[in-house]
């Protein structure tokens, strides 16, 4: 017989489709944020979002309110980002799920460090509890096996960077790579973390609905661009990742960029708060330099035609063949963003 998940279980991972089914039982979410619970949910869904935003992220499994109550707010919260429409926010947000998921995993029967696991009904029938096999199975991953098919495995560790996960360092036998029991959960989390993204943002929310959550939807968005600026603030060249400085110099000594490469300089340098003008000088050593047509694809990137572009993630540079001569910080990250970021900081606190 199928694995029926308890209202508590589906409240700590309410992307699962049995959560779903609970959520559509209640009255549809324009009506319920008129209704007492509105304000409720409305905290959840903005902590969730807040705690996804923040650099140091506290995840507590012992859930206080009501399992439908954290579920509708699970939604509310995928609801508002998607009324934002940034993309990084709604990376954030799925990675930040996928976080927490794997924190619950990690603690239904108890931490290391004596904590209580949040779910005391937890029985386990071999090394898994049956909701995490359940869990897996619904995201299409067998974690009671030692091993994933290559094609699979491939997919879903693309995006790891650690270097334990490459292809090269696993050991591969007849088409399948051996999987220890400690790393299923966090092929589990990555898996998560692409399928929760994938369906972001969401296509069909009324106008009206973005309205009535406008002003949370603001005060969310305006906090996130004053912690960047916090974060990034000053360009400071010295914090550049060895991808971009490698750009750079390749630029300034007038190499022809290929167009990842433009791409990727362009967008991380928008990012980190440089204007379009100071951009599009770095590339006025190009050998093939055309003031306007320059201007317009730094434009273009930026914003100009609607889109803001966001600066590849490292996976994505390794793809293009631009992550070049990684450092120690490099082992830590998954964005050339990250990178800067920190090393910024280790500057300014130095
Ligand atoms: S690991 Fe990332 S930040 Fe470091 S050089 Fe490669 S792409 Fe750049």
């Amino acid at each position: 017989m199928e694995y029926e998940p308890s209202a508590k279980e589906l409240a700590h991972f309410p992307f699962l489709k049995k959560a779903g089914e609970k959520v559509r039982t209640l009255p549809p979410v324009d009506r319920l944020l008129d209704e007492k619970r509105g304000s409720v949910i409305k905290d959840l869904a903005s902590e969730r979002i807040n705690q996804a935003l923040s650099p140091g992220k506290k995840i507590n499994s012992h859930l206080e309110t009501l399992p439908e109550d954290e579920i509708a707010g699970y939604v509310l919260s995928r609801i508002i980002v998607s009324c934002i429409g940034d993309r990084q926010i709604l990376d954030r947000l799925a990675r930040y799920e996928a976080d927490r998921a794997y924190a619950f995993l990690v603690s239904e029967t108890g931490s290391e460090d004596g904590e209580r696991g949040w779910n005391e009904n937890v029985r386990f029938e071999g090394e898994f509890s049956p909701l995490a096999i359940y869990l897996a199975h619904e995201f299409g991953v067998d974690i009671t096996r030692d091993h994933v098919p290559l094609a699979d495995y491939v997919e879903i560790s693309a995006p790891l960077h650690e270097t334990r996960f490459k292809l090269v360092n696993r050991v591969v036998t007849r088409g399948r790579v051996e999987i220890q029991p400690g790393e299923r959960y966090e092929l589990l989390r990555e898996r998560i973390r692409v399928i929760l993204r994938q369906d972001l943002p969401y296509r069909n929310i009324p106008k009206s609905l973005c309205e009535k959550v406008g002003t949370l939807s603001e005060q969310i968005r305006k906090k996130y661009q004053d912690r960047m600026l916090e974060n990034f603030g000053a360009v400071e060249e010295g914090a550049f990742p060895p991808c971009i400085r490698e750009l750079i110099s390749a630029v300034t000594s007038g190499a022809n960029l290929t167009h990842p490469g433009r791409f990727s300089l362009t967008a991380f340098l928008h990012t980190i708060g440089m204007d379009n003008d100071h951009i599009a000088e770095l590339y006025a050593r190009s050998p093939d330099f055309d003031p306007e047509k320059t201007m317009y694809q730094v434009g273009h990137i930026t914003g100009g035609g609607g889109t803001e572009y966001t600066a590849p993630a490292c996976a994505a540079m390794r793809t293009t063949g631009l992550c070049i001569r990684p450092d120690k910080i490099c082992e830590t990250i998954n964005h050339p963003l990250s990178y800067y970021r920190r090393k910024k900081r280790q500057k300014t606190s130095a």
